[in-house]
């Protein structure tokens, strides 16, 4: 086996709370690994400045949505603060049948969903290294009204709790290259047993 065929493509899924820096992290990710891409999921939730569609998210409204889940174009998805959030299935086959991995950055509920399709998914959950810090962030980033934000911090409890039982590995991103530099490892680590 030569070298290209023995590195085989993996689902990588990248949770943590609103905030924690995992866009940051995935593009680094993405940057320092050729074989490796983002899947780009379909949201919708109103797309805030600076956002492109088909880019950070497919922008879609509800009945779009909808069409789609009942089309069965969805490889998951799940109601995260209010609007749907789901991943297209067509792009992640298509990667992995290029013999490529697939970054998901998707929430807890969808993640559980991607893990029963694909049991050996890698699953990473990224932490903030102290919720005083994600608090900071969350307003520093002034993405959110008062109250979207108070939820989003309230949920991040909560998906933290549930990530301990469900995510092999927790990386805490408290320095940035360092954080990058541990999901890439992992991920070569889960490429070279494949
Ligand atoms: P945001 O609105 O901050 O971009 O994302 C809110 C939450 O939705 C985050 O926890 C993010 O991981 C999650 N999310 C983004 N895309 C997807 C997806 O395709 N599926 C699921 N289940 N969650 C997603």
């Amino acid at each position: 086996m030569n070298q290209a065929e023995d590195k085989q493509g993996r689902v990588v899924i990248v949770s943590g709370p609103s905030g924690v820096g995992k866009s940051t992290i995935c593009g680094e990710v993405v940057k320092r690994l050729d074989n490796v891409c983002l899947s780009v999921s379909a949201t919708t939730r109103p797309k805030s400045p600076g956002e492109v569609d088909g880019e950070d998210y497919w922008f879609l409204p509800e009945s779009e949505f909808r069409e789609r889940i009942d089309n069965d174009l969805l490889l998951e998805y799940a109601e995260v603060f209010g609007s749907l959030y789901g991943t297209p299935r067509e792009k992640v086959d298509e990667v992995l049948r290029a013999g490529k991995t697939v970054i998901l950055e998707i929430d807890v509920q969808g993640a559980k969903q991607v893990k029963a399709n694909f049991p050996d998914a890698v699953m990473i959950f990224i932490l903030p290294p102290s919720t005083k810090v994600l608090a900071d962030r969350m307003n520093g980033r002034g993405r959110d009204d008062a109250d979207i934000a108070e939820e989003r911090l309230d949920g991040a409890g909560a998906e933290i709790a549930a990530a301990w039982q469900y995510y092999k590995y927790m990386v805490i991103n408290d320095d940035l290259h360092q954080a990058v530099a541990e999901c890439v490892q992992i991920i070569k680590n889960a490429q070279s047993e494949s």
